[in-house]
């Protein structure tokens, strides 16, 4: 007879055609057959989901996962369908007849795993036709949802409580990738998790590469970013505003990529529209306001870009999350400026919020600016706000081209006194254009216009570039040693900081991003390095390079083959597992099945049209 343990490996790799658990799912696992509670910390693509499928094949009865985002749980019933795995949904998208027939198939026990929507599963017919059957688990997914404080509070969530009550026998296993205490602790408190198990992962996500670039043509730099390192590959680029969301659209449209605006502006059938396009087909680019990404599980995310500063750490966490879920090389790509800083900032002192809401607020982008101008690993960085300690990555801008550190204390008086004098010498101040102008000693002719060319500041800062200039007017207002009046045509003025550095009680070192040369050709196998993963494998080592025309050949197969399930592509196949067949050109069913992501029931349904492509495009 099988051992527990056995079974479980054994379900992971016929039905799912993995060779190995990652980080913690077999004790997740484990613990959930035995019938234990447990609360489980994962970051987004960590593999939660098996953590509650698989016990939900073992256990005898029905497993039972809420989940809040009706589009999401469709797609990952057809993808449990294609990995033959009985499976369907319960929610308002669905009409009377389909939903009549799926609650056939539950009393009939023809299902292993139903996703229920909670107001769906809170009505007291469904409690009933669930109290009657047996029942293997309850999944309660984004868990976090019933966080009162969080922005994805459901007020359905906190009445989840009452399963606790109704299913006392019944394991309960709740999942988030939100990673912080607060929301832990409301989370056990509020679903009457009191005995529970939390299991806490790694929130590193070693396979996306960090970079922060300085702003100066941000769609040019996009599309270069684009054309050079992601051509007709999938992304997300965040905006601030909805009129941004929609130029940066439409400019990528002109120059040929294949990108759709997403904002709460547009009406609700766009919005579906063009997320439904995004998530089924290959290639595309969502241009979108950060109403765009909750529940958006496509995996082969190759980059998520932002042209704005996001508002706080976590917020571009989560954002960039969202890329390489499936473990491949992925990019956060961002760029900032000045005109960032002085915006936000300007907005929240705009805004009507209380004192300490506006504290916290402003203490929360401090955070976010540290960040882009750290000199150190980013992912460290990064990490360390969550609470995590680790060391460098390797995989970062910083790791890779290490900025260089220098002594700006000199430059910065030279900047001040500038904004200084020209203020006395016209009675109004200056913004950091003319500022620099002055420091460089161009005769420009708003320049002599105010007599500048004759104040002693003229000149006195030809040992930097304008760039280099308005990178240290960048740091310095990050860092409140100067501030730009947004009211007053965004005038440079100095504050109490800047006393301390002019009267040299201050050291200022300051970053200089050296020429980036990071940009990666199509690298598309997972990354090589020896970075783990949560779990502790290694990310990939794959070996040798892969055929690229047995790649494209079976990215068409799936596409069509897609298209005729109507369900998305990667719940066919994955990227990944395309790679692999492509690398490894099987030419046995059984070598096909030895491939990551192949599993027994895509093997008899797939498996020889694969053979084929691979027979044909190869050749032998
Ligand atoms: P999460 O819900 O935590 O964001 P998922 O459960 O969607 O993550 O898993 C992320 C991806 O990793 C999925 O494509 C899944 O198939 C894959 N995956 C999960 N566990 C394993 C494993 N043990 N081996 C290989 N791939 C896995
Ligand atoms: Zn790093």
């Amino acid at each position: 007879m099988l051992t527990e343990d056995s079974r479980a490996r054994r379900i992971l790799s016929e039905v799912f055609g993995y060779a190995a658990f990652r980080g913690q799912q077999e004790q997740i696992i484990d613990h959930t057959c035995g019938g234990g509670d447990s609360l489980v910390l994962m970051p987004t693509g960590g593999g939660k989901s098996l953590c509650y499928q698989i016990p939900a094949l073992m256990r005898p009865g029905l497993g039972v996962v809420i989940s809040p985002l009706i589009a999401l749980m469709q797609d990952q019933v057809a993808a449990l369908r294609e990995a033959g795995v009985r499976a369907a949904a319960l929610n308002s998208a669905l009409g009377w007849p389909e939903a009549q027939k799926v609650e056939r198939q539950v009393r009939a026990g023809e299902l292993d795993l139903l996703y229920v929507a909670p107001e769906r599963l809170l009505q007291e017919r469904t409690l009933a036709m669930l109290g009657a059957l047996p029942l293997a688990l309850f999944a309660i997914d984004e868990a976090h949802c019933v966080s009162q404080w969080g922005h994805d509070f459901r007020p359905e969530y906190i009445q989840l409580a009452v399963l606790a009550e109704r299913f006392p026998e019944v394991p309960r296993i709740a999942l988030t990738a939100t990673a912080d205490a607060a929301t832990r602790k409301e989370i056990l408190e509020r679903l009457g998790l009191r005995e529970a198990r939390v299991f806490i992962s790694s929130f590193d996500r070693p396979n996306i590469r960090y970079r922060v670039a300085e702003k100066a043509n941000p769609r040019k730099q996009l599309l270069d970013f684009i054309n050079k390192e992601h051509p007709g590959e999938s992304g997300i680029v965040y905006c601030l505003s909805r009129a941004t969301v929609e130029a940066v659209a439409a400019f990528l449209e002109r120059q040929g990529v294949a990108a759709l605006p997403y904002h709460a502006g547009l009406d609700s059938a766009t919005r579906e529209d063009h997320q439904e396009r995004f998530i089924r087909e290959d290639g595309r680019v969502m241009v979108a306001t950060i109403a765009f990404g909750m529940g958006i599980d496509k995996p082969d995310v190759r980059f998520v870009a932002h042209l704005d500063l996001p508002k706080s750490v976590e917020g571009y966490y989560q954002e960039t999350g969202r890329a390489g879920r499936d473990g491949l090389p992925a990019d956060a790509w961002m760029v900032y400026g000045l005109s960032d800083v002085v915006q936000l900032r300007w907005m929240l002192e705009q805004s009507e919020a209380g004192a300490d809401h506006k504290r916290v607020t402003a203490t929360k982008l401090d955070a976010m600016l540290g960040y882009c101008e750290s000199v150190e690993c980013r992912r460290v960085r990064l990490l360390d706000y969550f609470g995590e300690a680790i060391t460098p990555c390797g995989n970062c801008d910083n790791c890779l081209v290490p900025p260089e550190v220098w002594d700006g204390t000199e430059a910065a008086r030279k900047l001040m006194s500038c904004i200084y004098r020209c203020q006395e010498a016209s009675g109004f101040g200056f913004g950091a254009q003319q500022i620099i102008d002055v420091l460089l000693g161009k005769r420009t002719v708003k320049v002599e216009q105010h007599g500048h060319e004759r104040i002693s500041t003229f000149g006195i800062g030809a040992e930097l570039d304008a760039g280099q200039w308005r990178s240290v007017v960048r740091q310095l207002v990050m860092q409140r040693l100067i501030e730009v009046d947004h009211e007053r045509f965004n005038v440079l003025r100095l504050t109490a900081g800047s006393r301390e550095v002019l009267r040299g009680d201050r050291v200022l070192r300051l970053r200089r991003q050296r020429a980036q040369a990071l940009g990666r050709r199509k690298e598309r196998r997972p990354v090589d390095t020896a970075r783990v993963a949560p779990s502790g494998e290694a990310v990939g080592a794959v070996a040798g390079p892969e055929n690229e025309a047995v790649y494209q050949a079976l990215r068409t197969w799936r596409m069509e083959t897609a298209r005729e399930h109507g369900v998305p592509a990667y719940t066919v196949f994955h990227d990944s597992t395309l790679h692999a067949i492509a690398t490894e050109l099987p030419r046995s069913l059984e070598a096909l099945h030895g491939v990551s992501g192949v599993g027994v029931t895509k093997l008899e349904r797939y498996g020889k049209q694969l053979l084929a492509i691979v027979e044909q495009t190869a050749g032998s």
